[in-house]
């Protein structure tokens, strides 16, 4: 029989289910909206829902070897409790597996793995995204903030106080905007999608973008895929918030490109979309501020699963368990 395991992704309004077997064929995968202010329990509720419908399906083809589940914040994996996150509040110090396994589980012990979503998107993009022919990666996921996770030898590296990764919070910026993290002038202020509409902000208070000032008239919310749109026209000062963006992000890769010396750097997120305005001025920082970046041998590459890169990663968890 073969084996297959339920992989899922929780997000702050979103919640995915996917059922993945070993292979890393893809049998199922579902979307549940969450309410905004749903509590734990609900999404909870929602998750085993979704988890034990998908697992009966398929467990007349397959065996099911256990339930992934990627948390935005920090986690402790050991114990599967989820201690802080900023996306999931009132979930601090929860015991998120136990309150999974328990509700799974019936007449036979479910296995329930947890861990935070951006290392579960690096663990998926190494088994079956752009890493699939290195063993070590890093992967940095730009959206509303940054995240990252770090991959070394087929292995989830999360650090001692299971912190690691956090590569939003590399200092860029002297005399940066404060950051949420408590510190300023972090990657994540300045390569995110909310730096590109802070400073297209700041272009509309300025009255230097006529073309942005119209766009937003006619569209009404000013977002980065707005920003996006006027620059692709052709307009400069919007052009110049990508050049930021990339000159920042490159810096932030200097710095790991020189400490790692990986051979396999991975660019996800939503705002990964404006990869032609952004990689040049990336790439030119990057030469200009690393000497252990290889041209034409050190990859800085665009996620190949996108969105679905938790989800892979979430299943190989459970399919493929560490050592
Ligand atoms: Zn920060």
């Amino acid at each position: 029989l073969k084996r297959f395991a339920i992989g899922v992704d929780v997000g702050g309004t979103n919640l995915r289910v996917a059922a993945v077997e070993e292979s890393g064929r893809l049998l199922e995968k579902v979307s549940a909206s969450v309410r905004a202010l749903a509590g734990r329990e609900e999404v909870i509720e929602e998750l085993c829902r979704a988890a034990r419908a998908l697992s009966n399906k398929y467990a007349a083809e397959a065996s099911l070897a256990g339930v992934g589940v990627g948390v935005p914040g920090i986690i402790y994996a050991q114990t599967g409790m989820l201690r802080q996150s900023p996306n999931l509040p009132g979930w601090e110090n929860f015991r998120v597996r136990d309150a999974i396994a328990s509700r799974l589980g019936g007449k036979a012990e479910v296995s329930v793995l947890l861990d935070n979503d951006a290392n579960l998107a690096a663990f998926g993009e190494q088994w079956l995204g752009a890493g699939r022919d290195v063993s070590s990666l890093c992967l940095l996921t730009l959206g509303t903030g940054v995240g990252g996770g770090l991959i070394f030898d087929g292995k989830i590296w999360r650090g001692f106080l299971g912190m690691a990764g956090e590569v939003g919070h590399i200092p860029v910026a002297e005399n940066g905007v404060p950051c949420g993290c408590g510190s300023s002038g972090c990657l994540e202020t300045e390569a995110s999608a909310t730096a590109i509409v802070r400073k297209a902000e700041q272009l509309l208070a300025s009255g230097r973008s006529a073309p942005l000032a119209e766009a937003q008239r006619r569209d009404s919310a000013l977002t980065a895929q707005l920003v996006y749109q006027v620059a692709k026209n052709g307009d400069v000062a919007c052009r110049e918030i990508f050049e930021s963006f990339g000159k920042y992000l490159g810096l932030g890769l200097a710095g790991l490109v020189n400490t790692l010396n990986l051979p396999l750097y991975v660019i996800a997120g939503g705002v990964v979309g404006a990869w032609d305005l952004f990689s040049p001025a990336m790439f030119a920082e990057l030469r200009r501020r690393s000497y252990v970046f290889a041209e034409g041998s050190t990859r800085v590459e665009r996620s190949l699963l996108g969105g679905d890169a938790g989800l892979y990663g979430a299943a190989r968890l459970v399919l493929q368990p560490p050592a």
